[in-house]
């Protein structure tokens, strides 16, 4: 990580320590670190409350898909006591990565969620059958919490099939807890996250939420804590650092291979060969603009590169302590021993502003997660902030394969319905996003073979 030696602000002198931690990168497999290695590591310093689950969970967890076992067994190591996991996560492969781990693991002292997609169609049986096939990977006599996995709407959290399941696994001993994700719709039909997740916390017979939540669009997550909180309610964040698709500059004699399928696809919509480059050349000039503009921030308060806003922006949701615990997709051992410092850290008031004042500057460079705001200004009803949040899975957790494959899940093949619009969306983001053009690279971006 690229920080300033000197600096205003506790952030960046907290930072610049941080920087130590990640020269001291793990060196060999969990477990097997020599103990001088061990005791330079740090640990979870603070846990909270789980809501009404009673569990004291770690203010920082794991979750995501294609992790290896070991890193859930050095999360383990070091303090990290709640896996979250999800059936469709690499086709159960990451739950078999958890469940691998688990057999090192005292079972009692961590927190295992897995989720499930829950549709009409399904049946307290399929229900039934396909928790025993994540209790199967998961290798474990219970699961801790089983969530419906970004439900769409508020009536799917009524699902009569879901709740059957639930009380006879509950019954059986092979379940604890019931609980609902969300980031945002998918589709026309479906709903805002705070409806969803507000209902399902006032709903009585979920125990948790897993929460889109991060310091550029505060306002739905805060609704929702709210109703948590109230409601005694366990609460995990996600999605906590905004994404954005930064095209590389292009040389129109040698573009790369994202740039060319771009310019291909433009020309294919209508466009002659240099209306595409002149568009490709506007929207990174455009990109270019507004990070120049946010960079004497960054720079003042120490926050450089991506890793650097990504720390900072963890730090700001474990200041909340409203949120139980901020899950982190991690994709290495270098990236636990990074984040952990920031364990039990508090951002002061100071901090906190500085923050807002980001926000603000660089207001144009980012789509919000579970936003909604732009919905119904596009006639071809493109899921923004969703197609926006698949990027972000590429180019923020490098989950490539994941990306893509989510992408692939929303049907736009090799065409995007943008490559041969008006553009009519133009100036329907309130935050200044261009819409065309993010959703232009970002399939670009997904879609490369
Ligand atoms: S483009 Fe703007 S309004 Fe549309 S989803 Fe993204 S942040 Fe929200
Ligand atoms: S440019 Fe894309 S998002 Fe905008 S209105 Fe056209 S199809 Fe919809």
């Amino acid at each position: 990580m690229n920080r300033k030696t000197t600096s205003k602000t506790s952030v960046s002198r907290r930072q610049f320590l941080l920087a130590g931690g990640a020269a001291a990168a793990a060196s060999g497999l969990p477990g097997i670190a020599r103990a001088d290695e061990e005791q330079e590591k740090p640990k979870i310093k603070s846990y909270r409350t789980l809501g009404r689950t009673g569990f004291e969970v770690s203010d920082i967890s794991i979750g995501g898909a294609g992790k290896e076992a070991n890193l859930y067994r050095y999360a383990y190591d070091h303090g990290i006591n709640y896996f979250d996991t999800a059936e469709s996560y690499g086709n159960g492969d990451n739950e078999r990565n958890v469940g691998e781990a688990l057999q090192h693991m005292d079972r009692k002292k961590v927190f295992i969620t897995t989720k499930l997609q829950v549709k009409d169609e399904d049946t307290q049986q399929t229900i039934l059958d396909r928790f025993g096939k994540c209790q199967e990977r998961l290798r474990t006599d219970y699961v801790d919490a089983l969530y419906i996995h970004s439900a769409p709407t508020v009536s799917t959290l009524d699902n009569a099939a879901f709740h059957g399941a639930v009380k006879l696994l509950k019954a059986d001993g092979r379940l604890r807890f019931a609980g609902v994700s969300n980031h945002g719709p998918r589709a026309e039909d479906e709903e805002s996250m705070d409806k969803v997740l507000v209902a399902a916390a006032e709903d009585g017979r979920f125990d948790l939420m897993l929460i889109a939540y991060s310091f550029m669009n505060r306002d739905k997550g805060d609704k929702v804590l709210a109703a948590c909180k109230k409601n005694n309610v366990g609460t995990t964040a996600m999605k906590t650092k905004p994404g954005t698709v930064k095209m590389e500059p292009l040389d129109p004699d040698n573009p790369s291979e994202r740039a060319a399928k771009y310019i291909d696809r433009q020309v294919k919509a209508g466009k002659t060969r240099e209306e595409a480059i002149k568009e490709i050349q506007d929207y990174i000039a455009e990109s270019e603009k507004a990070f120049a503009e946010a960079k004497p921030f960054m720079e003042e308060h120490g926050v450089t590169d991506r890793e650097g806003l990504r720390m900072t922006a963890v730090q700001w949701v474990l200041s909340n302590p409203d949120m139980h615990t901020t899950c982190i997709g991690f994709q290495d051992f270098d990236a636990i021993d990074r984040f952990l410092p920031l364990s039990g850290a508090k951002m002061t008031r100071a901090e906190v502003l500085a923050l807002d004042q980001y926000r603000v500057a660089a207001s144009t460079l980012y789509c919000r997660h579970a936003c909604t705001e732009c919905s119904g200004t596009c006639p071809q009803a493109v899921p923004v902030s969703t197609v926006m949040r698949y990027a972000y899975y590429f180019t923020e957790q490098a989950r490539e394969k994941h990306a893509m494959s989510k992408y692939r899940g929303l049907g736009y093949g090799d065409v995007l319905p943008c490559d041969s619009c008006s553009g009519p969306c133009a100036g329907a983001c309130p935050y200044g996003v261009n819409i065309k053009a993010n959703l232009l690279a970002a399939h670009s971006l997904l879609t490369l073979a």
